[in-house]
């Protein structure tokens, strides 16, 4: 039997009408046999997320403050889904050890990590599945560190033998057994954890949206979206900022070999997007997506005769290094090197890595520029198109953007360009449009 392993986002199952929705969705397909829950969602966009409730209420329990109110505002979220789903379950005794631990200060963590708990508990019971602790399986080493050696084997010893499970996103243990979350969002990874544990042959992410688009809709007006995009692309967009998944739920299933496919609990007929190892699908563009950043510094460098000093890129890049500052890009010309480096973390180094860089390599002159914009355009069909930079710059100077800076990968599956960041939108709906509109 083919096994899927499904994730529900919070907004999925913010609600009783949610929840429903989503039992459908599972119960619409034998395949779907491991269930991993978020903690309740907004239901609607001045809602706030169970888990920020409870961090907000374990902040006032740690300082010692009343935090009756809040944890009983966190009771009616779950009781409200509870009677919304006429279901013969009483959470009394959980939400007690929860507010005892609360008052034992069991840490941020734990109480974040009770949102996806309790939710699991209530969707296991909807559901008619068993509930499986994440704490029993999911594993951080000492250092905080993912254990995933020892994960991957509690999660196959203890799933394969259970026909369908329900397991809580976003939280597993440390060895002294204390609870550890991952970072916000984290349910994605817990998805793709199990589904990689399983060997599941899909791991599908429901979530708000029928997938990826292929530029950022508060940008473009109704992009469309991404049929399929390989891990690698993925990669590169949500690097430069394109969201939905969470960055770090790549990693264990692509190592498996499991495709992702990102699908809509509102508008379940839709295809979502597929994002896959690799793919003989043609793309239907060229370009897969554009995706952008603001907040990046240039810090250009000049000397005569650089090209021909030899150590002179190592000894620029130790004056970065020094001063804990990782650079994004480096293009270069014959006596030009540039850094880009992200503004927030240069400002407070600034003139460390100036006289730095001055005793280092002794340059003729250096010039910051602030306020730039990256936007990375990617694409696995720009390898065999002939064109697309001489395209995407056209379209710059029709919109009247200026480049400056330039940098494609060797691996031709992304053009990076730099521009003002007052220039930033405008660059981002032009590509799109000679790209996507212009093909239509
Ligand atoms: N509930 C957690 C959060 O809001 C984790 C998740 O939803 O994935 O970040």
């Amino acid at each position: 039997m083919m096994t899927k392993v499904v994730k529900f986002g919070g907004s999925s199952l913010a609600s009783a009408e949610q929840f429903k929705k989503v039992a459908d969705i599972i119960h619409a397909e034998d395949s779907r046999r491991y269930v991993v829950p978020s903690a309740p969602g907004k239901r609607f966009s001045e809602d706030t997320k169970v888990t920020d409730m409870l961090y907000a209420c374990y902040d006032l329990a740690a300082k010692g403050k009343s935090f009756d109110e809040a944890f009983e505002k966190i009771k009616e979220r779950y009781n409200g889904i509870i009677e919304g789903l006429g279901l013969d379950l009483d959470l009394t005794d959980e939400f007690n050890i929860v507010k005892a631990c609360f008052i034992g200060k069991a840490g941020r963590d734990y109480a974040a990590s009770r949102g996806e708990y309790l939710n699991g508990i209530v969707l296991a019971k909807y559901l008619g599945y068993e509930f499986v602790d994440a704490a029993d399986i999911i594993f951080f080493k000492e250092t905080g560190e993912f254990d995933a050696e020892r994960t991957q084997k509690a999660v196959a010893e203890r799933l394969i033998g259970i026909d369908r499970a329900v397991v809580p996103g976003f939280y597993g243990s440390m060895p002294n057994d204390t609870i550890k979350t991952f970072s916000r969002g984290g349910s994605d990874i817990t998805g793709s954890i199990v589904a990689a544990g399983v060997g599941a042959d899909l791991y599908e992410n429901w979530t708000d949206v029928s997938g990826f688009l292929i530029s950022d809709p508060r940008i473009v007006k109704d992009p469309l979206p991404i049929n399929t995009i390989t891990y690698k692309e993925l990669r590169e967009l949500s690097y430069m900022g394109a969201g939905v998944l969470h960055e770090d739920a790549i990693f264990p299933v692509r190592k498996a070999g499991i495709a992702i496919n990102i699908k809509n609990t509102n508008a379940p007929d839709d295809p979502g997007t597929m994002i896959v190892e690799s793919t003989s699908q043609k793309p239907q563009f060229t370009i897969t997506g554009i995706a952008g950043k603001k907040g990046f510094t240039v810090v250009n460098i000049e000397k005569d005769m650089m090209n021909s000093e030899l150590g002179f890129g190592r000894r620029v890049l130790e004056v970065f290094e020094k001063n804990g500052i990782s650079f994004e890009h480096m293009p270069s010309g014959i006596d030009t090197m540039s850094i880009v480096v992200h503004q927030t973390e240069f400002e407070p180094k600034e003139q460390e890595i100036l006289s730095g860089l001055h005793r280092n390599v002794h340059p003729d002159s250096i010039d910051i520029e602030t306020d730039l914009a990256l936007i990375a355009v990617v694409g696995r069909a720009m390898k065999s198109a002939r064109g697309t930079a001489g395209r995407i710059f056209s379209a710059l100077a029709h919109a009247h953007v200026n480049v400056k800076m330039i940098d494609q990968g060797s691996s031709e599956l992304n053009i990076i360009i730099g521009v003002a960041e007052k220039d930033f939108e405008a660059a981002i709906k032009s590509i799109y449009e000679i790209f996507v509109v212009h093909q239509l």
